[in-house]
């Protein structure tokens, strides 16, 4: 069943680690080292079942390949899963375990945060290995660097669809006022944009609405709240059956991860006309920011660099328009066609 589920998307290597003493188990899934060696972050679950556990590192790091690869990083894609309850095994000496786990794959593989991994867990990780970012002295505040990222894009969509890219009094609703939504909205209202927001946390969105005259929407109904562009900035899977019929936009652009249900409501999108700029072209200034991190670089570099999204989301939307297909067809063949400029073969993702 493993070598199976490894075949089907192409992974070049999957390391179980167990350490008796301290109870570490954990899986590390290296999909591509094609551009260069695979980052992603250690994601520490308790897992219903080791299959579950398996079928997330894989698809996890799959995505990473594509997310390292559209955004012209030299990096390929991995991530591990540490399985257990995170109060137990983000002890100390499983980490410490862990980190001896990573460092055994002789930098194939750098790890990161991820759910329930901090930079504190990190920082415990880095006593074992070098092959680790996100620690407390390495690079701060990614998120801005995402927002930036994520508005740059928006430039990019609203000049494809507007033929101008001044944000001036655009409408734009931002969904979650978290690390990266509360960055962009200002940016956006900097920019002049007419901004309204939207957060379960009804404390936070009041004073942000206040402090800087943006509107406001519940969130259940910012869906069909009429703009012209939303920007999902919460949590995964809100464009679904239920809520594409709703919207009221012309262009979804904006940071969440996995922001499409399923595959298919890319299509379900440009058919009712709305530019939909792919999550991890978009949201890609995080990685940028670790990149740099392990690279050698300053936070400014990064920030800048984030503005290269611009363009080659530009160079996107523009052949998905010539070939008939959505955005998120044209970034998954960009970064195919990275790998295979790199190593001379193509590869093709697996459709679900
Ligand atoms: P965060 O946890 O700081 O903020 C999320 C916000 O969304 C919170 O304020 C929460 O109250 C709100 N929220 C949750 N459910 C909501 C709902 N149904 N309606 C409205 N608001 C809701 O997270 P973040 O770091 O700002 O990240 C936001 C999204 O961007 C996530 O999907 C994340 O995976 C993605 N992302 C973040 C980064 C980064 O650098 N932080 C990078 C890439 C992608």
């Amino acid at each position: 069943m493993v070598f199976d589920s490894i075949g089907d998307a192409g992974h070049e290597q999957v390391s179980y680690f167990t350490d008796p003493e301290t109870g570490l188990r954990a899986i590390v899934a290296i999909h591509d080292t094609t551009l260069g060696p695979s980052l992603g972050g250690t994601r520490i679950l308790d897992y219903d079942s080791e299959d579950a556990a398996l079928e997330d590192v894989l698809r996890l790091s799959e995505a990473m390949t594509y997310k390292a690869a559209a955004a012209d990083l030299p990096l390929g894609g991995g991530k591990a899963v540490v399985l257990g309850d995170p109060e137990e095994v983000t002890a100390e000496p499983v980490l410490e375990a862990y980190g001896r786990a990573v460092d055994r794959l002789g930098g194939r593989y750098i790890t990161s945060v991820d759910i329930n991994s901090s930079a504190a867990e990190m920082d415990v990780v880095a006593r074992e290995t070098d092959h680790v970012v996100g620690t407390t002295d390495g690079l701060q505040n990614p998120s801005a660097v995402t927002a930036h990222g994520v508005f740059c894009g928006i430039r990019a969509c609203v000049d494809h669809v507007y033929g101008e890219d001044d944000l001036e009094g655009l409408e734009v609703v931002v969904q979650g006022l978290g690390k990266v939504g509360r960055s962009l909205a200002e940016e956006l209202l900097e920019a002049g944009a007419a901004v309204t927001v939207s957060d379960v946390d009804r404390e936070a969105l009041e004073a942000f609405a206040t402090e800087h005259g943006a509107g406001t929407v519940e969130p259940d109904a910012v869906y069909e709240r009429s703009c012209d562009v939303f920007a999902p900035c919460a949590v995964g899977g809100i464009l679904n059956d239920d809520t594409i019929p709703q919207l009221e936009c012309d262009i979804v652009s904006g940071a969440a991860n996995n922001v499409l249900a399923e595959r298919r409501h890319a299509e379900a999108l440009r058919e009712r006309g709305i530019l939909y700029a792919p999550d991890y072209v978009i949201n890609a200034g995080g990685l940028v920011t670790v990149a740099k991190d392990h690279f050698g670089g300053t936070y400014e570099e990064a920030y800048a660099e984030a503005e290269a999204i611009e363009a080659r989301l530009r160079g996107m939307i523009e052949r998905a328009d010539e070939e008939g297909t959505t955005v998120l067809d044209a970034a998954e063949t960009y970064a195919e066609e990275r790998i295979a400029g790199a190593d001379g073969e193509s590869r093709s993702m697996p459709q679900p």
